[in-house]
């Protein structure tokens, strides 16, 4: 396995933002990222100057990809925003970083991807992944060709939810080729670096990680790519939301108070970017106790319904917590897969039909 060292001696070939400090000495270089044969790093740099760190992303590139050992090299740009007065970071508290570098890129529509849609939540854990793989399966059952695209870069779920191990090849032409499963093409930084890596990087450099994932992976022919974004609404989410050209965004909640509020946050960070809204999903709506089959409505029920109404989005269905959906998910069979005929996966058919029609 190439090492770290190996890696900044090899960029020290190359000129940092300023041309002329060696890039690993320019304090623009990430921490990198080292995942068997793959290298994962970014470059910070100021937008303005973005051609010419296009041009140091490809040297960069060039360097390390001869280095025995790497298989592929990811290298994203980053913007800084320049020094303010007043404030040391350069950036007054609150505001977030915008874009990566090279915003002519930026929502240009991806080559041979029909749509693209993002499946988001206000905050973690209400079910958006879940979702997300389930959407995707059933969008294939609708006749779709369907990709999936885990965009949620501090903890990538697409691995688990689908039982993926492997590691994409890359392609002569260095395009990284997703994997497949249930006839998806799914891609997921989980394939790329271990789980356990912690993702500590910041907005723009996910946009730009996620940018390089849209861009390099070879997804094409496809109708629909679904994008499971990073959980929340911060300064990630929105420069992911603002770097996509997205047909559309679907958000998860459960129906609890709280996370209405978070999910509230989440059609407004969409409308901000304008992107429309597809509709909001009630998951973890109600639970039908196996043994007595009586329902418990354990984060109350149709919160997001009513919701939806209030604030003028479509409300796209609802699905109950139900031990079969953890296991399946924690088992890498999704439900509409490995249970088509289960009353869950015919709720997501329903689903996915309202935003098929939605696209259309
Ligand atoms: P998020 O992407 O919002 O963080 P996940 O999709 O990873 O959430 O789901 C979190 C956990 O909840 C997982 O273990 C998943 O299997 C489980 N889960 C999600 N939705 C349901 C549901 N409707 N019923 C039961 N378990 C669920």
């Amino acid at each position: 396995m190439v090492s770290k060292e190996e890696i900044i001696a090899a960029l020290a070939s190359v000129p940092g933002p300023d041309g002329r400090t060696p890039l690993p000495d320019s304090g623009a270089l990430s921490d990198i990222m080292i995942s068997g044969g793959r290298v994962v790093f970014s470059i910070t740099g100021d937008p303005a100057q973005s051609a010419k760190l296009e041009e140091m992303r490809l040297a960069a590139e060039r360097a390390v990809k001869p280095l025995a050992g790497v298989e592929t090299a990811l290298v994203t740009l980053t913007a800084e925003r320049p020094p303010q007065p007043g404030t040391p970071s350069g950036r007054p508290s609150g505001q977030p970083a915008r874009m990566r570098a090279g915003p002519a890129q930026a929502r240009t529509p991806i080559v041979g991807v029909g749509r693209v849609i993002a499946v988001a939540s206000g905050k973690g854990g209400v079910g958006k992944s879940t979702t997300a793989a389930n959407l995707a399966l059933a969008l294939a059952g609708e006749g779709l060709r369907v990709g999936i695209l885990d965009a949620d870069i501090y903890g990538p779920s697409m691995p688990r939810l689908f039982g993926l191990k492997g590691r994409p090849e890359v392609t002569e032409a260095r395009v990284i080729r997703p994997l497949e499963a249930h006839g998806l093409k799914i891609m997921s930084m989980g394939f790329l670096v271990s789980e356990e890596t912690a993702m500590v990087w910041r907005g723009p450099m996910v946009a730009g990680a996620v940018q390089q994932l849209l861009r390099e992976v070879a997804w094409e022919p496809l109708d629909v790519l679904v994008v499971d974004m990073p959980p929340g609404t911060g300064d990630a989410q929105l420069t992911l939301a603002q770097s996509i050209a997205l047909a559309g965004a679907v958000i998860v909640s459960t129906p609890q108070d709280l996370a209405l509020i978070d999910a509230r946050r989440g059609v407004e960070m969409f409308r901000k970017v304008n992107a429309p809204i597809l509709g909001i999903i009630e998951n973890m709506s109600m639970f039908i106790c196996p043994n007595c089959g009586a329902r418990h409505d354990i984060f109350g029920h149709g919160g997001a319904r009513r919701e939806a109404a209030r604030i003028g989005v479509p409300f796209l269905g609802e699905i109950p917590l139900e031990l079969a959906l953890r296991e399946t998910s924690d088992s890498g069979n999704p439900i509409v897969a490995s249970q088509p005929s289960s009353p869950i996966a015919a709720a997501y058919r329903d689903i996915a039909r309202r935003v098929k029609e939605a696209l259309s």
